[in-house]
């Protein structure tokens, strides 16, 4: 069995400077991974991974979870799977798919294959944020992993540890794309406020 880790936290936190970080090391390891990131998170680069700090990384831009496991069961059918097993999979932003990401993650650990991802912790609203379907959302996937890193980052308001994403402005939608222009890292105090 693969082992799954999830990466969580609010904006501004490092989710996928430490998704990219893990990915680094399995690559000094010489151990073979895909990345995959959602079709709609182009705020940076359509088909790189790309934090804050504007590290790179090349990922596979897939529509649905099923194009994941596709992908996978693809190259584990291929020749070049013999030669250069597939260890880990990394995906970006898992809180953007629909629910059954949740059973291709499992399903890829099944198969051996390690699934590290990384997600938002709470909507705006200070809610677990759900996937794109509503049916499950993040902590169901954080119960099931093996290994959780739940990061924090800065209260943009007074310094202290920030857990929650404080959107600004009016919209009541879950997912409104956006970056230090539309969104902040907060403490809960200063979220409550
Ligand atoms: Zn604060």
């Amino acid at each position: 069995m693969g082992k799954i880790t999830t990466i969580t936290g609010p904006m501004f936190s490092g989710k996928t400077t430490e998704l990219l970080r893990l990915k680094s090391r399995e690559e000094v390891a010489k151990r073979h991974s895909f990345v995959f990131k959602p079709k709609l998170d182009n705020r940076y680069d359509e088909k790189s991974i790309v934090n804050h700090n504007g590290i790179k990384e090349e990922a596979i831009v897939v529509n649905s979870p099923l194009e994941i496991l596709k992908n996978v069961e693809e190259y584990l059918s291929s020749q070049r799977s013999k030669e250069i097993p597939l260890v880990n999979i990394f995906i970006d932003e898992v809180q953007f798919f629909t629910s059954d990401i949740i059973d291709v993650i499992l399903e890829v650990s099944k198969k051996g294959i390690n699934v590290f991802t990384c997600g938002l912790n709470q909507t705006f609203e200070g809610k677990p944020f759900p996937f794109k379907d509503k049916k499950e959302h993040i902590g169901t996937l954080m119960a099931l992993s093996d290994f959780l890193i739940h990061l924090d980052a800065v209260c943009n308001h007074c310094g202290e540890t920030a857990t929650k994403t404080y959107r600004l402005g009016e919209s009541k939608e879950t997912v409104v794309l956006g970056g230090t222009d539309s969104y902040q890292a907060r403490c809960t105090k200063c979220f409550r406020k």
